[in-house]
């Protein structure tokens, strides 16, 4: 099925399905899709956080009263808390292409950035995607325009990464006309200022405790808010605990389904984890930026810095880095919409849950986005700050604030090894559920590699044959290293976390480098071809490395003695190694990155 977006036809495809597919088989969705309506909103908002937020930095990270609200209002008056809000409900019910623009073009401050995403994200979406006609039609208005600020309180002292874990308990009262709750949420973004939360809690029952959502009202008498937190960065956002001690939520306020707030949770994460992904790589264009703008004008040894190999080398390598982030980001989050649109059209309806089923559909790629951006953000965040040496290390340089503050994104919405494990289980239990076709894949390689042949490779087109040969090569090392894990431990690989988190990484390196190719081949041949076409084999020749290196670690735990010689020669029928210059890679991208000042992409 294909489905036509802003004029382009696209394939709807299912989530997982790139390991399968050729690089660049399908089209997918990237940066150069924007339509103009959505490159003015994105100039909206870039200017919004040029002009009103970044002046003010020094007031927003000191947390004066008041301020944080003031700027959400601001940016609530020129539209940008009502993107996700259906029209029904007075928003403009935007897809996901455009949410994720607008938030990457926010995250030069990631202060406001965090607030801003956890107000429309994690805090409205519950309402936005479960809630009743009556609960939307109460909240949803003044929620997309900032009148109302949301948050969403999942985690508590003893309950982080398992959230099912949670303590807080829900208990009906005599007259079944409320619930009654007690317990403690901690370090909830906005909570200090929020209105309305999301709040999960265990409903005890005969059945067991049925995990259920309920969206509690600040004023609610027996809601306390604890005091700000004292953190390493974002350290103007709002982060407080919530103390609920008998606190009556009507039953009208309980969120979807009794027994069912899992589903809340995880599907509101993973589009959590897509923004955060693509916010992360924006707020890496703006350290970009800042070290491109830094190397120019500083000078030692009687040169500017930006003449000199080394950081040179740096800024080539963070340009490649952001490319791949968005190319996988902007894919992801057209994958979900297409999923989304060929649904609706099956379907039509606007209180269904199509947009759940499309974005659990790609629950692979959103922590992978989620993965790859962070930790795309830390690497080029912190080069940006060696870039600026001692300087970067003062707090009157923005740089030092962007590293602070890019640290986070590692830890909340599901932390990094989470969804490791996450991504790796799910394309496991996929495959055995047949969902994708894993396990003939798995076959057909084991069969191949055995008679020493490669599996067979078809280009897309002629250009970047090399780069998709060894993205061919990686998917197929890959899947026949995790073979082997499979068939060693069975049921029993959910207990290998280092062999999961090893394919999860092959997985990330595999999606980015596919991405990457695919976008360079659709961009044709543009004024930025030979730029983005050195990206992407900067791109894959780090991943065909790190994806051979770990297939080799997996096959070494997998394997018992006697078979692992025979396990490496098979792997080494796919493992080539190219001759490419990277260094002379680097240097051309340096030089684009530095007559660009900064990201010369749209
Ligand atoms: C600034 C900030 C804002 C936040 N905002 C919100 C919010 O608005 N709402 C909300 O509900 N929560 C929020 N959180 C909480 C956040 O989501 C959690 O911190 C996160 O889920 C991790 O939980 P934890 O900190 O308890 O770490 P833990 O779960 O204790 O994990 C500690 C370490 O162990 C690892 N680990 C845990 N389990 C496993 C496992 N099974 N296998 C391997 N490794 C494992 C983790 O990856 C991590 O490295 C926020 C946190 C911070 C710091």
């Amino acid at each position: 099925m294909a489905v036509t977006m802003k004029d382009v036809q696209f394939d709807v495809r299912d989530g997982g399905s790139f390991i399968f597919e050729r690089a660049g088989e399908f089209r997918i969705f990237t940066p150069e899709d924007f339509t103009d309506e959505q490159q003015q909103m994105r100039a909206v908002a870039l200017r919004f956080a040029e002009e009103e937020v970044l002046p003010r930095i020094v007031d927003i990270e000191a947390k004066k009263p008041g301020l944080m609200r003031e700027l959400l209002e601001k940016a609530g008056e020129l539209g940008l808390l009502m993107l996700d809000v259906p029209q029904k409900y007075d928003g403009l019910e935007q897809d996901k292409t455009t949410t994720m623009l607008i938030t990457e073009s926010l995250t030069r401050c990631a202060s406001f950035a965090v607030s801003l995403g956890a107000h429309v994200g994690i805090g409205s979406l519950p309402l936005v995607y479960f809630g009743t006609v009556e609960q939307k039609t109460k909240w949803l208005p003044r929620l997309a325009t900032g009148e109302l600020i949301a948050a969403y309180a999942l985690t508590e002292p003893g309950s982080g990464s398992d959230a099912l874990a949670a303590k807080t308990r829900a208990v009906l009262s005599d007259d079944g006309t409320h619930y009654v709750l007690n317990g403690t949420k901690q370090w909830i973004t906005n909570a200090g200022f929020a209105d309305l939360f999301t709040v999960f809690a265990q409903i005890p029952s005969d059945k067991g405790d049925q995990f259920t959502a309920f969206l509690v009202e600040r004023d609610s008498p027996g809601l306390t808010i604890g005091t700000e937190e004292h953190k390493h960065g974002i350290t103007g956002s709002s982060t407080c605990p919530l103390i609920l001690d008998d606190v009556k939520v009507p039953v009208d306020n309980v969120l979807g389904t009794i027994g069912k707030g899992h589903r809340i949770a995880f599907n509101i994460l993973n589009v959590g984890r897509a923004r955060l992904g693509i916010g992360s790589i924006g707020a890496a264009r703006y350290a970009l930026k800042l070290a491109t703008g830094y190397a120019a004008e500083r000078k030692q040894f009687g040169k500017s810095l930006d003449t000199f190999g080394l950081i040179r080398a740096k800024l080539g390598s963070m340009a490649a880095a952001i490319y791949a982030g968005e190319a996988l980001g902007y894919r992801t989050a057209g994958l979900i919409d297409r999923k989304y649109h060929a649904l609706e059209e099956l379907s039509p309806g606007p209180d269904d849950d199509d947009f759940q089923k499309a974005v659990e559909e790609f629950t692979i790629e959103a922590s992978i986005l989620k993965v790859h951006g962070s930790e795309a953000l830390d690497f080029v965040a912190d080069e940006a700050l060696q870039i600026h040496g001692g300087y970067g290390y003062m707090t009157e340089y923005p740089i030092e604030r962007v590293s602070r503050d890019a640290r986070i994104n590692r830890i909340f919405e599901g932390t990094n090894e989470i969804n490791r494990l996450l991504l790796a289980a799910t394309v496991l239990k996929r495959g055995m559920k047949q969902r994708i076709p894993l396990m003939q894949k798995f076959q057909a390689i084991s069969a191949s590699l055995k008679k020493g042949e490669e599996p067979t490779f078809e280009p897309v087109g002629d250009a970047l044959v090399d780069e998709q040969r060894q993205v061919h090569r990686m998917k197929h090392a890959a899947l026949f290293a995790i073979y082997q894990a499979v068939q060693r431990y069975m049921m029993k690989i959910e207990e290998q976390q280092e062999i999961l988190g090893a394919f999860a990484d092959m997985m990330i390196e595999v999606f980015a480098a596919d991405s990457a190719i695919a976008r360079t081949l659709q961009y044709g041949d543009g004024p930025l071809a030979s730029f983005y076409a050195d990206c992407t084999t900067l791109t894959v020749e780090h991943a065909r490395d790190e994806v051979f290196t770990l297939a080799k670690r997996v096959l070494a735990a997998a394997l018992p003695g006697d078979k692992l010689a025979t396990g490496l020669d098979q792997l080494a029928v796919l493992d080539h190694w190219r001759a490419v210059d990277v260094f002379g890679v680097r240097e051309r991208l340096a030089a684009t990155v530095i007559d660009a000042g900064g990201w010369p992409g749209i």
